[in-house]
């Protein structure tokens, strides 16, 4: 397919991009995440990896679709808010691209070097970030059956933007890339294997730009070389993936085929007994679509207690509610599960990172995940848990065996650098690397 070249809005005059200047090197680099009804834009700038401006188109489709635009250049200015009625991913694209060029970072600029697209499911063919080719583009249509709910939107979100740039690169990030080092051993499920196969039916877990990225910056913050150490990283978003990371490769992670397997998470139930599903059809009625949505949107801390957001549960347990209480202590008896069984699978720890929201965030989950396993080398210091920062920090006592860690993940940097890396490749003076 080659899209039909269609205007894009011209740039305001760049503040540097002067006239006189020599022609700039591309070092931006657009990064697009779409959902199925939003579209999430950052552009960094790669030379010193700042970001210039970041947004949020919702609801698209809807009549209360919204634009949230933020400046983030000199010093950065007031969000911008558009509302009413963006029809389509087309629309949502040409108006995040209107607001970069009242800034002066239009996307008809050369310092523009690529868009970065978040591609959920790569299956097992894309281990490494790609650029997009029509032949990819089919791969990524050809996995639509093991991610009905997120391809199809990544691909209107590089269809979209293809036609706004025909001419520029385009590179798709896998969240699925950073687990196809797997052994066979974790990545099959004990099925038959020729309806397995025949149906690619495998766990291939998600979340892999954060896990990479976090393994990474863990490695880092305890003056070591990925290869130096074996990490288990814990993202916990509203989402939710456990991964275990030796020498700087995933060898188990907790999503699955689908991200429903794992952990508790907001709103799916994470591991449970195949057997439930034949149950709620035998016994409840439920057809196969009703149990999806009962597991996937109904489930997990908001099927348990009504609550997914870990601020209002941790209020309601302050309150002395039961419920909430309940809610948390089983988000956390799996969570432990996991950290014990990647220690058996790792064999020897040196480190396990929080991340996203509730990793980040919530000092309750990290001292209750780790409360108790001193055996296994780990314990979290009080006062450090308590400092709030947005840096990478260790939260583990100096005698502890393991470092415990809270390492902010940056899921749009990393596809950015994975991104710009791929495009520059060849150039030796090329700033940035790649783990792929
Ligand atoms: P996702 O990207 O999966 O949507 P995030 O990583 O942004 O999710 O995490 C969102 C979740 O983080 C919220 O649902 C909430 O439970 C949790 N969270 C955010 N801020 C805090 C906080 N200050 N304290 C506790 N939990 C928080």
């Amino acid at each position: 397919m080659t899209p039909a070249p269609s205007s894009v809005p011209p740039s305001a005059p760049s503040p540097d991009h002067e006239s006189t200047a020599a022609p700039v090197e591309p070092h931006r680099v657009l990064v697009l995440n779409s959902g199925s009804s939003s579209v999430k834009y950052q552009l960094l700038d790669m030379r010193d990896r700042s970001r210039l401006a970041s947004g949020l188109v919702e609801r698209i489709g809807e009549e209360t679709s919204r634009l949230v635009h933020t400046p983030l250049t000199g010093g950065g200015a007031e969000p911008r808010e558009r509302t009413g009625r963006i029809a389509d991913h087309d629309e949502a694209l040409k108006a995040a691209a209107e607001e970069l060029a009242a800034d002066g970072l239009g996307l008809d600029s050369p310092e523009l070097a690529a868009i970065g697209h978040r591609v959920v499911h790569g299956g097992l063919r894309f281990s490494a970030p790609t650029v997009i080719t029509d032949e990819v583009l089919k791969e990524i249509e050809r996995l639509v059956p093991v991610a009905p709910l997120h391809n199809p939107a990544n691909i209107t979100g590089i269809r979209t933007a293809q036609a706004l740039r025909p001419d520029l690169p385009q590179v798709a990030v896998f969240d699925t890339a950073f687990h196809t080092t797997m052994p066979e051993a974790a990545a099959r499920y004990a099925i038959d294997v020729e309806t397995a196969d025949a149906h690619r039916i495998r766990r291939y877990g998600f979340h892999g730009t954060s896990h990479a990225y976090v393994s990474r910056k863990t490695a880092e913050l305890l003056g070591k070389t990925p290869e130096e150490v074996n990490v288990i990283v814990l993202h916990l978003g509203n989402g939710a993936s456990a991964s275990a990371v030796a020498g700087g490769r995933c060898v188990e992670t907790s999503m699955g085929l689908t991200p429903l397997e794992g952990l508790v998470m907001g709103t799916r139930s994470g591991d449970i007994d195949p057997a439930v599903t034949f149950h709620l059809k035998r016994v409840a009625g439920m057809s196969a679509d009703e149990i999806d949505v009962l597991l996937n949107k109904k489930s997990g801390l908001v099927g348990l207690c009504g609550d997914n957001d870990m601020r209002v549960i941790r209020r309601r347990i302050d309150e002395g509610d039961e419920q909430a209480s309940l809610a948390f202590d089983i988000y956390i008896h799996r969570l432990k599960k996991y950290i014990g069984a990647y220690t058996a699978v790792l064999g020897r720890v040196d480190a396990v990172a929080f991340t996203a929201g509730v990793g980040e965030n919530a000092a309750p989950v990290r001292e209750a995940a780790i409360a108790g396993l001193e055996e296994l080398g780990m314990a979290v210091d009080a006062s450090l848990n308590s400092v709030r920062s947005p840096q990478p920090r260790l939260i583990s006592p100096e005698y502890a065996r393991v470092a415990v860690a809270v390492v902010p993940t940056d899921e749009e940097l990393e596809i950015a650098e994975q991104t710009f890396a791929l495009v520059s490749r060849g150039n030796a003076d090329s700033p940035v690397h790649s783990d792929n």
